[in-house]
């Protein structure tokens, strides 16, 4: 790895402060990793450098048809003052099978996580000290080919950027949901399982229908028989059916069409270990209005790398509106979270080996 330091580093009373403003992705770290690929030779090595913008060719590919794929994980403050990333090995995996969905490179594992490594250890004093915050960290890859003609690109660049999380979990909130049958995010074959920026740029005029209905997030349902619920935003859905210890915990199936979500996975374990049974399953718009109807479903709640786990309260539809709870966190939601972040930041027993410690 190459590195040349930041000469304009923030000094550590400036970075303190912006570390201590909380929020989300307005400051970003004084480093940011690039590495070339190109057809012929391959990887290049990877270059640590100064933060800051890049110049392209208004002819670059990816400008022009979208070949860009993405990751998002985190880094967390540990007891000992040191920082761990968590489960760094399944971003890189999928980050690889993204790539191989746009017909971009797969980087191999072990390059991805140097680079990750490198960056957080560089910038170390980025990585807030709280429970519930930590180092955001967006690796992304993009094709470079300069020129119009529509075809794979030979050339790519990888870039790899940290922007310093907040705790915005706002536990009196329950986010409210529209349950969109207008638009829909994947179909079978598609690039649903792919995490690439053109999912999202699809998926923001649902997000505006979302608004106008006053909700705050868009659920997707399945493209073909448009009833089966696939997820919320960029989050995965969980449900919870009955109370107590004979609640089971379930989330929808991976069909081909959901983005499989560390987050999600992670929870189907961490489920298990608190005693609940756990399902994946087939649930579809009615499933969700008839249990909260009946009082089965008890819980829901989104989760992601991002917001970790999120209350859903409201559900908005063509076909009506259903409350679960009081707006109010249920109380398994709260402890899959608070059992999840505590093997984040160190304060519990990591049996899964989640964990990687960098410094
Ligand atoms: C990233 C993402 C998720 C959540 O995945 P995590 O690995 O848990 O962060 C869910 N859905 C979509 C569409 C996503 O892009």
């Amino acid at each position: 790895m190459k590195i040349s330091l930041n000469p304009h580093a923030k000094d550590a009373a400036t970075r303190d402060a912006l570390v201590a403003e909380g929020g989300f992705g307005k400051y970003y770290t004084d480093h940011m990793v690039v590495c070339e690929w190109n057809e012929k030779d391959g990887w290049s090595e990877p270059d640590l450098k100064p933060y800051g913008p890049i110049s392209l060719d208004p002819a670059t590919a990816v400008f022009h048809y979208g070949q860009e794929i993405f990751e998002g994980m985190k880094a967390y403050r540990q007891p000992d003052g040191g920082i761990g990333l968590f489960r760094p090995e399944a971003n890189a995996r999928r980050f690889a099978k993204s790539a191989k969905r746009l017909a971009l490179p797969e980087m191999p594992e072990e390059l991805f996580i140097e680079t990750v490594e490198t960056l957080v250890k560089q910038d170390a004093g980025w990585v807030p000290n709280k429970v519930g915050e930590s180092l955001y960290i967006r690796p992304f890859m993009f094709a470079t080919e300069v020129g119009l003609g529509v075809r794979p690109s030979n050339k790519a660049l990888y870039m790899l950027i940290a922007t310093p999380a907040g705790a915005y979990f706002d536990p009196s909130k329950a986010v409210s949901v529209w349950i969109s049958t207008e638009y829909v995010r994947a179909a079978q074959g598609g690039t649903g399982e792919a995490k690439c920026g053109g999912n999202y740029a699809a998926s923001l005029v649902a997000q505006k229908a979302a608004a106008k209905e006053g909700c705050d997030q868009v659920v997707w349902i399945d493209a073909k028989e448009r009833k089966w619920i696939e997820e919320m935003g960029g989050m995965n859905l969980y449900f919870v059916k009955g109370s107590g210890a004979e609640a089971t915990v379930v989330t929808p199936k991976l069909t081909g069409t959901l983005l499989p979500g560390i987050t999600r996975d992670s929870i189907l374990s961490v489920a298990k270990d608190l005693g609940y049974k756990t399902d994946e399953v087939m649930l579809s718009i009615d499933d969700w209005r008839d249990g909260v109807a009946s009082g089965e479903i008890t819980e829901i709640f989104a989760c992601g790398t991002a917001a970790v786990v999120s209350p859903v309260g409201t559900a908005k539809s063509a076909m009506g509106t259903w409350v679960t709870g009081d707006g109010q966190p249920g109380k398994i939601t709260m402890q899959i979270r608070n059992h999840l972040l505590g093997i984040q930041h160190g304060s519990i027993s990591d049996s899964h080996s989640w964990m990687r410690k960098v410094i």
